[in-house]
């Protein structure tokens, strides 16, 4: 069985190839029903998407994936059912967009360093005016310099720690994170926790931690786990008295590793996330 329920996606406001519209164009094609807008650090997608959703009779679900460092690590954390105009929250995403210029200059240097030129404004000309600045826009200008075959292939090359392109960088605090999504009324979501290679006493003490500082649910079903991290991340969900979500996490065509619409269904221990939303026709 393949769900209809994604909470989790990006469009050109962030590092996604569609704009908000054509994604919730794409979705409504792939039978999706119910769809939330995540984008890095912005909620500017949002008033787009909802309103081709209701053409679409898709029930959407304002959503943003918040870039956050977490005892020295990366860690995403999804907001579903937020109030994008929640002044915290606004605020602080304002706050790491604008320190997103900053690392992308830094990235730059050291590029340049390599002998890697012009990278800065190659990496700009892939974002949209007025949207986020990230890593994927130097991959997939790397990728145009025939530096590396594919995006997959600049990340092992360039771009991660220890290699060419990485610049060190501080973002919100999980705690801050938690306030804005909470604080606006929605619901935080720890993604994809199989990509953080914390090893277990970590992984244990990240979702104690999620837990007392108000986080709701775990991102059980999504594009980059494997069959054996699914039912593993469903147990720890149930342990820690957390809700499931599912979402393919998708970047537009040819960028994702699953396509909308195809998601497994969650294993049968989750509650899910949307389990009292009382505005989706089950
Ligand atoms: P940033 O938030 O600027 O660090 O960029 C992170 C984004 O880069 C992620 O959201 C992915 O879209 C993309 N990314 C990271 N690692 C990979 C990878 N190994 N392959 C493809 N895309 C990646
Ligand atoms: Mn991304
Ligand atoms: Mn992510
Ligand atoms: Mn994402």
């Amino acid at each position: 069985m393949s769900s209809p329920i994604d909470l989790h996606s990006h469009s050109t406001v962030s590092d996604g190839l569609l704009s908000p519209t054509d994604l919730v164009r794409h979705a409504a094609e792939k039978g999706v029903k119910v769809l939330a807008l995540t984008d890095h650090d912005d909620v500017d997608g949002l008033r787009m998407a909802a309103d081709t959703a209701k053409t679409h009779g898709i029930c959407f679900v304002n959503g943003v994936e918040i870039s956050v460092t977490w005892r020295s690590r990366t860690i995403h954390i999804v907001g579903l059912k937020i109030n994008p105009e929640f002044p915290a929250l606004a605020k602080g995403l304002k706050r790491i967009r604008d320190s997103r210029h900053v690392r992308a200059q830094g990235m730059a240097d050291s590029l340049s360093r390599v002998g890697i030129s012009g990278s800065l404004e190659g990496a700009y000309a892939h974002a949209s005016k007025g949207g986020i600045i990230s890593r994927s826009h130097f991959a997939r200008y790397l990728v145009e310099q025939g530096l590396a075959r594919n995006v997959g292939a600049v990340f092992k090359r360039f771009l991660v720690k220890g290699k060419p392109g990485y610049f060190e960088h501080e973002w919100a605090s999980l705690e801050d994170a938690l306030d804005w999504i909470t604080g606006s009324g929605g619901i935080a979501v720890l993604a994809h926790p199989g990509r953080y290679d914390l090893g277990k006493t970590n992984m244990l003490t990240l979702l104690h931690e999620f837990r007392e500082l108000g986080g709701k649910a775990v991102e059980v079903v999504t594009a980059s786990h494997t069959p054996e991290m699914v039912p593993h991340f469903a147990r720890l969900a149930h342990q820690f008295e957390l809700l499931s979500s599912a979402g393919s996490d998708y970047h537009g065509p040819g960028q994702s590793f699953i396509e909308m619409g195809r998601l497994p269904d969650l294993p049968a221990i989750c509650t899910p996330v949307w389990h009292d939303w009382h505005e989706m026709v089950h």
